[in-house]
């Protein structure tokens, strides 16, 4: 299964070509609300048969056609309930697919995931230790960054609730 990550218009754009023949689409959307009033979508996973996407949708921009392309296919959407977030669906729909989210975390490696951090990325192999998970090593260039004002606190703390999820999803002792 491969794995990619959707950080520009351009990208987004030609992914949901490749949805729209899909048969089968599941999808988790991480919300943050540090900082806002209401939650702010932070990122959205995406899987089909044999691929998984992470969309960022700061960088990816208007998510518009991807709502679209998820309520017009041919594909089922896979999810326990779709939400309209405004008046029209223009306005864009939350699906809520808890049960896909283990599946979904699952195949991307802890180290795929920060990749999926754009802002992040740049920063990646610029830690003192190699393994370093960017928590509270000494060196760590991804809390430099957070201390510098760079990056933003509340992304590193979704990749860190990621990885977790990701490596309790990958460990059947942990698993329970
Ligand atoms: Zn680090």
């Amino acid at each position: 299964m491969s794995h990619q990550t959707i950080t520009t218009p351009a990208q987004l754009a030609e992914f949901c070509r490749q949805l729209s023949k899909a048969e089968l689409i599941g999808i988790d959307t991480e919300f943050v609300s540090e900082d806002t009033y209401r939650p702010e979508l932070c990122l959205v996973q995406v899987a089909t048969h044999d691929e998984l996407a992470v969309i960022d949708p700061y960088r990816a921009g208007d998510l518009k056609g991807f709502w679209q392309t998820l309520a017009t296919g041919r594909h089922t959407t896979s999810q326990s309930s779709l939400h309209l977030l405004g008046k029209s669906s223009d306005d864009g729909w939350i699906v809520d697919s808890p049960g896909l989210k283990v599946f979904g975390l699952a195949h991307i490696p802890p180290d795929a995931l920060a990749e999926a951090f754009v802002e992040l990325r740049p920063l990646l192999g610029h830690c003192r230790f190699r393994d370093c998970r960017h928590d509270r090593e000494p060196g760590c260039a991804v809390q430099q960054a957070v201390m510098a004002g760079r990056v933003a606190p509340f992304r590193v703390a979704l990749l860190h609730r990621l990885v977790e999820e990701s490596r309790a999803a990958r460990d059947p002792v942990r698993r329970g």
